[in-house]
């Protein structure tokens, strides 16, 4: 384990130092009840800071200040779309200016690397607030002919705000899951309550005190930090308009359920199995690392990881023997330390998980190609990143969405086959596949279930981008110019011309 670890800056010492309230109404107030919960470093397994833990009662106090700042003549819905997009802007210039502060938190509360964090994450935020700041000003209705005879109309459609958003966010993007919620939802002039993922609130609440910095009006975003109950909370309110949700296919389907009360827009981002196609035919290396990077990315909790591989039968063991000695030379270690470029797994729950379902595949008979079922370290959530081989479709590791640093690879040998055999899963966030053959990467890439499908490349993404799931993945589509129209109703108007 590398330990090398590079000092924490000022910033963060004093972030640290200070209480870690809710944000309601522009300012930062404890927990109805005073509760508070610890946060994690899981690298040691030390607690970071306890932060309030808002529940029901906050989530009221939270949903009316939301409200206040929505509803006219508050100074939120005065804005106009052009003072919308400034303050956006200005919002992505005082992320970057705060890069490194924002990914040692980040490191220190997920464990992700600070310069994955800082590169990554981070920058994404960044971006995200830019490339929506261009869509605030651009958020157009048409005007549509009408035929009655011998009268004569203009009709046009308005694309106007929802009301009152709530997102709720898991651990493991915390400020980038935060970002994807709270940036549309005030760029369409929605006020917004974020729950953040009760592994990982520290970002969340730095950034809350940014927007304030740079002038989000009282009430337009506020943050309970808190666990599921807040969550619920949020989604059975009747004074939300919409819930936003990324996390677990278990907990999507508890949200649709609930949020019927008042018949709230949900959106869904959920669980993956990614499916990773590797055909005889393709740039062998290059899917090698592409392999690599889709199976351990973000220490492989990413939803749209490729867990499944499944590599053509001739090409099979130099797959594997790649991707393997690929995954052995991976260093696990403390997300702060140089020589490491892999941090620990988010929790002590997740670890136990990912280790369960290791030692479960072993016990079903497969074989560790790469990795170990047993623990890196005797302390942090650190797991070796691990390749199994000889599995089946019916074995638990290879149905179940792992989340952790684990892929699993199956030999194939005609198109058809893996095809079906990609497909055979309840989710479809993303797919790949690897072929020189153009004919072969388009028609299998249209075949397979899933809304984000890379041919010949893994992970490659813009803001730019939608995003979302097939079947039991999901519910819409985030980012992208698509991405707003979950954040809007569509009014049509009707006019007589007399
Ligand atoms: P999770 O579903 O357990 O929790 C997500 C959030 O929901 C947390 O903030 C949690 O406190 C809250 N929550 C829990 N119970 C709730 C309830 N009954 N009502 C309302 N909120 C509730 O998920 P997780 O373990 O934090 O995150 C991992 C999951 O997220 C994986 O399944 C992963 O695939 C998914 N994910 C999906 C995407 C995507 O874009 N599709 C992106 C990232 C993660």
């Amino acid at each position: 384990m590398s330990t090398d670890t590079s000092p924490l800056l000022p910033a963060v010492h004093e972030f640290l130092s200070a209480p870690k309230q809710l944000l309601i109404d522009g300012a930062w107030v404890d927990a109805a009840d005073g509760r508070t919960f610890a946060t994690l470093n899981p690298a040691t397994e030390e607690e970071l800071v306890q932060v309030a833990r808002g529940s029901a009662v906050d989530v009221d106090r939270a949903v009316a200040a939301a409200r206040r700042a929505f509803e006219s003549p508050s100074p939120w819905s005065r804005m106009t779309p052009r003072d919308r997009s400034h303050l956006l802007w200005r919002i992505g210039d005082l992320i970057e200016a705060h890069a490194d502060e924002f990914a040692q938190l980040e490191s220190l509360d997920n464990g992700k690397r600070v310069e994955a964090a800082r590169d990554g994450d981070v920058a994404t935020a960044a971006e995200l607030f830019r490339y929506f700041a261009g869509w605030a000003t651009k958020m157009e209705g048409t005007t549509i002919p009408m035929s009655v005879p011998g009268r004569e109309f203009h009709a046009y459609t308005r694309r106007e705000a929802l009301g009152v958003v709530a997102g709720i966010v898991p651990w493991n993007f915390p400020l980038l899951m935060a970002c994807f919620k709270i940036v549309p939802a005030i760029t369409a002039g929605n006020t917004v309550i974020l729950k953040p993922a009760e592994q990982t609130p520290l970002t969340a609440l730095r950034l809350g005190q940014l927007l304030l910095d740079a002038g989000v009006p009282a009430g337009v975003v506020n943050i309970v930090p808190g666990f599921g109950d807040a969550g619920a909370a949020l989604v059975e309110h009747r004074g939300v308009d919409k819930v936003a949700f990324t996390g677990s296919t278990e907990v999507g389907k508890k949200i649709a359920a609930a949020a019927a009360g008042n018949l709230k827009k949900v959106s869904l981002e959920l669980g993956g199995k990614a499916p990773n196609i590797i055909f005889a035919d393709a740039d062998i290396d290059a899917a090698i690392a592409g392999a690599v990077l889709g199976g351990y990315f973000n220490e492989g909790q990413c939803c749209v990881n490729g867990s499944r591989l499944y590599v053509q039968r001739e090409v099979f063991d130099r797959v594997i023997e790649g991707v393997a000695a690929a995954a052995r030379a991976i260093t696990v270690g403390d997300g702060f330390a140089d020589g490491a470029s892999m941090g620990p797994l988010v929790s002590q729950e997740q670890h136990e998980k990912v280790l369960g379902y290791i030692r479960g595949a072993v016990a079903d008979g497969a074989t560790l190609a790469a990795g170990s079922a047993d623990a890196a370290f005797d302390r942090g959530y650190f797991v070796h990143p691990t390749l199994i081989t000889g599995v089946t479709e019916e074995m638990a590791v290879q149905t179940d969405e792992i989340f952790g640093p684990v892929v699993t690879a199956i030999p194939f040998d005609t198109e058809d086959e893996v095809v079906a055999a990609a497909n055979n899963t309840v989710y479809g966030l993303a797919a790949g596949v690897w072929s020189r053959d153009l004919g072969t990467a388009h028609r299998v890439g249209a075949k397979l279930r899933a809304g984000t499908v890379w041919l010949n490349t893994w992970h490659a993404d813009d803001v730019t981008l939608p995003r979302g799931g097939f079947k039991q993945s999901g519910w819409g589509r985030e980012l992208g110019s698509f991405g707003l129209d979950d954040y809007t109703e569509l009014k049509t108007v009707i006019a007589e011309l007399r």
